[in-house]
């Protein structure tokens, strides 16, 4: 596979052309809110790539974060935004997330969006590293698929066009660079052209490039990887966030056991039933990274459990609905019985670089959500911050946006497909092999902990594996080249970065250093990383 402007050939002269104003790809919280403010001023198309609810944001569970309790401020949302993202956070992003946040939440109860309540007063709850109660959720443990509900409900009476089953595959620009729409292929499996004024990545990110993943099978960032593959610059792409807690049983699909759980009590104990995290400051609610490794190291010698009995068995079944029923149908009764539990790959914390306003690197092109990179989650994220990091940056760029839009192209406009291609030559099987083998690498040697020597054998593995494949107009195979591409960025961007600090840690460096306090970034034809200071 080449590091071609586009993933696969195309010819310009047999493509249906469709236009529309602005153009959001991706329908999670981050799409469907952009597309909800800037439908009052714009002809607005969503293209999904498969049912609009399908999404990270559906399977969130915890909450959202947000300073609306009497006790609670900005500023100290502010400050432990901060100090968890390690040093790397953009100041005036998170300013605007922690300020923002409460108007943005506003509108998303005026839009229906139900939180949970008690006597009548929104209920806040905590998670790690938070110094206030101030996470926010629904249905117990199911807010994201709650949000969604709302959300999709607001856009499906609306004006606003949802494309289901649309799988975009690369980004259409015109000899100035900018960015005149997109390449599609639609939910009969024909390549199509959509043009617009603008173009809003909202595709999220990117968790299943891991072989454990709390995400689910839509996440192979291929937002992220048409952004780089059309020249956007990408930022901070080495900072993963594992999830310490998801449950682990073989053969079972990973699911996420939420961080609101140690919020309300439940325990992390080792093989021994030994609490491990006692010990350790901020304990059962330490920073995630911190957590994670703790369980790694643990699960060297044994199984890792979370220990619901800590919390009243009723409210376990009343607070955590959907885990209690998840586990039951493996067989567990949280209520009575320790869960195992292992880490897994969560979230991105870096992406497609953006200003404040969403605005990429190229013209035309603005990114929101996950896929999207300013900053403000630093080299680490707060939980339950990327709930409300959609809604905060969905409204600057609707700002910027409403001022005014590009132009809309012409079709004659858009830069065919040019380049030389060596003939591809693989079986079917191969598809599933080398995707396997890409998630694993990712996981040994690109994961939790990361090292010199690993970095390196998974740069020339995955180097290898794009020896070998080239990818047809298949989805599968669509997404396995993005994963691909992603991959090895990650792990350039890794293997650079001699240092540990939030989501990237290194044996071999296992300290952070004042030196490396800086982001790190990449575009396509850059022979390194290069980095930007914070
Ligand atoms: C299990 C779980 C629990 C979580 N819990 C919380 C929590 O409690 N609080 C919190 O703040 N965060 C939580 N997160 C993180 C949070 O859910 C996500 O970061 C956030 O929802 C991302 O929103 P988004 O709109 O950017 O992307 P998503 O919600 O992932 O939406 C991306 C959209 O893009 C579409 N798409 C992708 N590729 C293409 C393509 N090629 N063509 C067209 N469309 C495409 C997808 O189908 C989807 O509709 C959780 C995540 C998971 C997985």
């Amino acid at each position: 596979m080449q590091d071609n402007e586009y993933l696969i050939p195309w010819d310009k002269n047999n493509i249906n052309v469709k236009y529309t104003e602005i153009l959001i790809l991706g329908s999670g919280i981050a799409g469907l809110f952009t597309a909800i403010n800037l439908s009052k001023k714009y002809e607005i198309t969503i293209l999904t790539k498969k049912n609009i609810m399908e999404s990270n944001t559906e399977h969130a569970q915890g909450g959202i974060a947000v300073a609306l309790d009497l006790e609670d401020s900005p500023e100290f949302h502010y400050g432990d935004t901060i100090k968890a993202g390690a040093g790397l956070c953009n100041l005036s992003a998170v300013k605007i997330l922690a300020e923002k946040g409460p108007d943005s939440v506003r509108k998303l109860i005026e839009l229906g969006t139900q939180f949970d309540k008690s006597e009548n007063k929104l209920n806040f709850t905590t998670e790690g590293a938070h110094s206030k109660k101030r996470v926010l959720h629904a249905k117990g443990d199911a807010t994201g698929g709650e949000i969604e509900r709302a959300l999709v409900e607001k856009v499906r009476n609306s004006s606003i066009q949802v494309k289901e089953n649309y799988f975009v595959i690369d980004l259409l620009k015109n000899d100035d660079n900018e960015v005149i729409g997109v390449l599609v292929l639609d939910n009969k499996y024909k390549l199509e052209a959509w043009l617009s004024k603008a173009v809003i990545i909202a595709t999220g990110g990117l968790g299943q490039l891991y072989k454990h993943t709390t995400n689910p099978a839509v996440t192979t960032g291929d937002g992220i990887a048409a952004a780089y593959r059309a020249g956007a610059e990408l930022m901070d792409m080495e900072f993963i966030q594992f999830h310490p807690t998801a449950l682990l049983i073989p053969g079972v699909p990973s699911f996420l056991i939420s961080e609101a759980a140690r919020g309300e009590g439940a325990l992390l104990l080792n093989a021994q039933g030994k609490r491990f995290m006692a010990d350790i400051p901020g304990q059962e609610l330490a920073p995630r990274d911190v957590v994670a490794r703790a369980i790694w190291e643990q699960m060297k010698t044994g199984t890792v459990y979370l220990d619901f009995s800590y919390i009243h068995s009723q409210k376990v079944q009343e607070r955590f609905p959907k885990i209690y029923k998840t586990c039951l149908q493996y067989g567990i009764d949280i209520s009575a019985t320790p869960v195992p539990v292992g880490p897994a790959a969560h979230y991105i914390m870096g992406g497609i670089r953006v200003d404040n306003s969403g605005q990429t690197s190229l013209p035309n092109l603005y990114a929101c959500g996950e896929c999207a990179c300013n900053g403000v989650h630093g080299a680490n994220r707060l939980a339950s911050n990327s709930l409300l990091d959609g809604l905060v940056f969905a409204e600057t760029i609707t700002q910027k946006l409403e001022k005014e839009a590009g132009k809309l192209s012409k079709w004659e406009k858009a830069k065919p497909f040019t380049e030389h291609l060596t003939s591809g030559r693989r079986y079917k099987t191969d598809i599933e092999r080398i995707r396997a083998e890409l998630r694993e690498i990712m996981w040994d040697r690109v994961g939790i902990i990361r090292n010199t020597e690993g970095l390196s054998d998974a740069y020339a593995r995955i180097e290898r594996l794009k020896e070998v494949f080239v990818p047809r107009i298949k989805i599968p195979e669509l997404e396995l080249g993005n994963m691909l591409t992603l991959g090895s960025i990650i792990v350039k961007s890794a293997f650079k970065r001699q240092e540990s600090r939030g989501g990237h840690y290194r044996s071999d460096y296992p300290v952070p250093d004042e030196e490396w306090r800086k982001h790190s970034a990449f575009k396509r034809g850059d022979k390194h990383v290069s980095y930007v200071s914070v």
